[in-house]
């Protein structure tokens, strides 16, 4: 592959996927956006904590710094919020990083975010959400979260299918709304917005199977189809229909659905078997408040995925810490929840936590979970010792305020302590 203005590095090699499983050097090659607003800040933090992670074990990582937003406008030109570079970069190298990039609201270009996970068909959004011992939390037992938020990412009213108020375009499609398919009392006069909400068999399938594999391999109990199907029900009505189809279709006796453990086993599971079930989403929004240690993995249509996983990030410890990342099929890009919080941006001020524990998972993707686990222990060990960022000191007593990149740098003597 040829690149138009970034350099692949001399030293590393391409991490290869076979179309089933991916080889992975002991120097991968691996790209890394910084990105908008306080990226400047987290992602060079998280780039020193996971190279001393893979340094510890055995590994070394070469990074290739591409550019998307803001920046990528200042090396292509005004109006190239995302290069071909970038894209091809991720194509070729299959497992990267990236910082948040700011989205304008309204007017504008779409999401960038949107646009990679669409351009690299990333179907995945996975955020795991445990609680890290020191970080302050809203509620008083936030140890009991562990669960990990499987959101569809290609789909739902996320595809981008909307028409703006005032437009020919929007006037047609509520005339065929309203004259072909017969909703003619349906929609208020006066200008309207519409967008249009697919959720596909494919895209459901795909994501419900993810979340099941994921369950099976990491020997968690339950996952929880969530979805508004009982006011939705040709679309997300539909995802739980297709959820429970792949769990009763695919997997035998390793899977059991909530309904079959009640009617043939009178509610007791098999050994080793894991549980589907669904749930309401608003219903879930109060569940993981209420019942947070009954849940395990959840899968989620995109806009509810969004929602829930952020508000499981608010009960172990917010934005700072939250951290997830994208997959499909021998891909991984790793990112945090948070976003680009502008008025933070370039003052060495913020917490790099949710990018470095993005970065983790990424590790965990490369299958060096050792190094995954030092970066988590080391992460905990440092909020534990008290020297963190402003927003965990403002929450504690006592404690150091650190910059960014001194905690950074304290997670990394605590890695090579414990290594
Ligand atoms: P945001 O996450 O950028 O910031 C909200 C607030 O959360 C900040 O003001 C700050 O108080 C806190 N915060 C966020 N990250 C933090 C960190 N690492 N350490 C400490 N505190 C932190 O959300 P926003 O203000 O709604 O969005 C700003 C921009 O980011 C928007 O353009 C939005 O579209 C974009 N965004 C991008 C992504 C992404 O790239 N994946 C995700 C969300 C938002």
């Amino acid at each position: 592959m040829s690149y138009d203005k970034v350099e692949v590095p001399e030293e590393g090699e391409a991490i290869e996927f076979d179309g089933e499983s991916l080889s992975v050097p002991d120097n991968p090659i691996i790209p890394i956006i910084y990105g908008d607003g306080i990226g400047v800040d987290v992602a060079p933090a998280a780039q020193n904590v996971l190279e001393a992670a893979a340094n510890a074990t055995g590994h070394d990582i070469s990074w290739m710094r591409v550019y998307a937003g803001e920046r990528a406008q200042e090396e292509y030109g005004e109006g190239t919020h995302l290069p071909d570079d970038t894209v091809s970069a991720f194509e070729e190298f299959h497992v990267g990083i990236k910082g948040p990039l700011t989205t304008p609201v309204g007017a504008g270009f779409r999401s960038l975010n949107v646009a990679l996970r669409k351009e690299l068909d990333l179907y995945a959004n996975v955020r795991p959400t445990y609680h890290l011992d020191g970080v302050p939390s809203p509620v008083k037992n936030p140890e009991q979260m562990d669960m990990v938020s499987f959101r569809e990412n290609t789909e739902d009213v996320y595809a981008g299918i909307e028409w703006e108020a005032g437009t020919d375009e929007v006037q047609e499609v509520r005339e065929f709304v309203e004259q072909e398919m017969g909703f003619d009392e349906t929609i208020h006069d006066g200008p309207v917005g519409i967008g249009i909400k697919p959720i596909t068999e494919f895209g459901t399938k795909r994501l419900v199977r993810r979340a099941i594999d994921y369950a099976i391999e990491h020997d968690r109990d339950s996952v929880t189809l969530v979805h508004k199907g009982n006011i939705m029900k040709f679309t997300e009505g539909a995802f739980r229909d297709w959820g429970y189809e792949v769990a009763r279709e695919e997997y035998g006796e390793n899977v059991i659905t909530e309904d079959t453990l009640w009617e043939e086993r009178d509610g007791e599971a098999p050994e080793d078997a894991v549980v589907v079930n669904d749930r309401i989403a608003d219903n879930m929004l109060q569940q993981i408040l209420t019942r947070t240690d009954e849940y395990d993995i959840l899968a989620l249509p995109n806009l509810n995925g969004d929602y829930l996983s952020d508000a499981c990030g608010a009960q172990i410890g917010g934005l700072g810490i939250a951290p997830g990342a994208n997959f499909g099929e021998g891909r991984c890009l790793a990112e945090p929840v948070h976003g680009s919080a502008p008025k933070y941006a370039g003052q060495d001020k913020v917490n790099p936590s949710a990018m470095i524990l993005s970065g983790r998972l990424m590790l965990e993707y490369l299958g060096w979970d050792e190094a995954a686990d030092l970066v988590r222990d080391a992460v905990e060990e440092t909020i534990s010792s008290k020297q963190v960022t402003y927003d965990i000191h403002r929450q504690i007593e006592g404690g150091e305020k650190v910059a960014t990149s001194e905690f950074a740098e304290a997670i990394v003597e605590n890695i090579e302590q414990l290594a």
